[in-house]
């Protein structure tokens, strides 16, 4: 079913990019997937933060709902002091590479907010206790759920308040967590039959992806750029389109939905169904969940 699918013939939004509870959204996946069905979107890929914890609770949501759910990841990586995000879809989540990276990003995410707790804990009156309570069990551990912990104690109004100020990395609270190189998270991608993806690559300016670095990316065997993404400035994108087809590389686009939790609304940015296609013909570690009402 899943290989004789005619994407041309997809009508509604694709979407390759949101986050449920198993990381820093606030949706469930079941709701992360009803708000998919809500927005015109057709094809969504869940694409958590070093988890795959989200992908069976989506895949059922898939039928429920009938939109098609791409599992996926959002890996962490840091090239010098930069973080970079590598986004891996239809990855085998088994793969014993992928499964012991994501557990070990996971538990160095986990040491460094409880530093981050611990620090903030001298100035306000923050203690762990509050963010396992702001936290779905389970979920990657991150800033945004210190930032609900803050807002829940009444400390900062919202997310935003909170990364704009104490979770700022120029805050004093700040503390970075240890990620593998950007070009070694695409290789576990590739090892685990994924495609991968760098999200959002001009998030910071465009001297956040140099194009030596690119290049280094490409014979690990990157295959696309978040090109269409909000945080990516309007003036990037030209070079970005412009690598991409240099390196012939595919262009996605998707909105990195977070629930309530940032303004991205779902489906603000789409991918075309014929880079879909291509996305899905390249992976060989998992397939989408196509539920019977889109297989048609
Ligand atoms: P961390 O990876 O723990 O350093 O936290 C960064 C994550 O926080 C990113 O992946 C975003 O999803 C989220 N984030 C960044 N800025 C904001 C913001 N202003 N409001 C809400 N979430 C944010
Ligand atoms: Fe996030
Ligand atoms: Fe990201
Ligand atoms: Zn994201």
């Amino acid at each position: 079913m899943q290989r004789s699918f005619d994407w041309s013939r997809l009508s509604g939004r694709i979407d390759l990019h949101a986050h449920s509870n198993a990381s820093d959204g606030t949706d469930t996946p079941t709701e992360l997937v009803r708000t998919a069905a809500d927005s015109d979107v057709a094809v969504v890929a869940i694409t958590d933060h070093d988890t795959t914890a989200g992908w069976a609770e989506a895949g059922l949501a898939a039928e429920r709902f009938g939109v098609i759910v791409v599992p996926g990841v959002e890996f962490s990586s840091q090239h010098e002091y930069r973080s970079v995000h590598i986004l891996g879809y239809l990855l085998d989540e088994h793969s014993p590479a992928f499964l012991a990276e994501r557990e070990r990003i996971r538990h160095e995410r986990l040491g460094r907010a409880r530093r981050m707790v611990e620090r903030i804990g001298r100035d306000y009156p923050l203690h762990w206790q509050h963010v396992v309570e702001a936290s779905a069990e389970g979920a990657t551990i991150g800033r945004p759920h210190i930032a609900d912990a803050l807002v829940a104690l009444g400390i900062v109004p919202d997310r935003s308040a909170a990364f704009a100020g104490i979770l700022h990395w120029r805050g004093g609270y700040y503390q970075p967590h240890r990620a593998p190189e950007p070009e070694h998270a695409v290789r576990i991608i590739r090892e685990a039959g994924g495609v991968p993806v760098i999200a959002h690559p001009a998030a910071r300016g465009r001297a956040m992806m140099e194009r030596d670095e690119l290049v280094k990316l490409v014979d690990a065997g990157l295959f696309g750029l978040e090109v269409f993404h909000r945080d990516n400035p309007d003036e990037d994108r030209e070079w970005l389109m412009e690598r991409a087809q240099e390196f012939d590389l595919v262009t996605t686009g998707s909105s990195d939905w977070h629930g309530s939790g940032k303004p991205n609304r779902m489906g603000e940015n789409t991918t075309a169904p014929a880079v879909l296609a291509r996305i899905i013909n390249e992976a060989t570690g998992s397939a989408p969940v196509i539920p019977a009402q889109a297989a048609g």
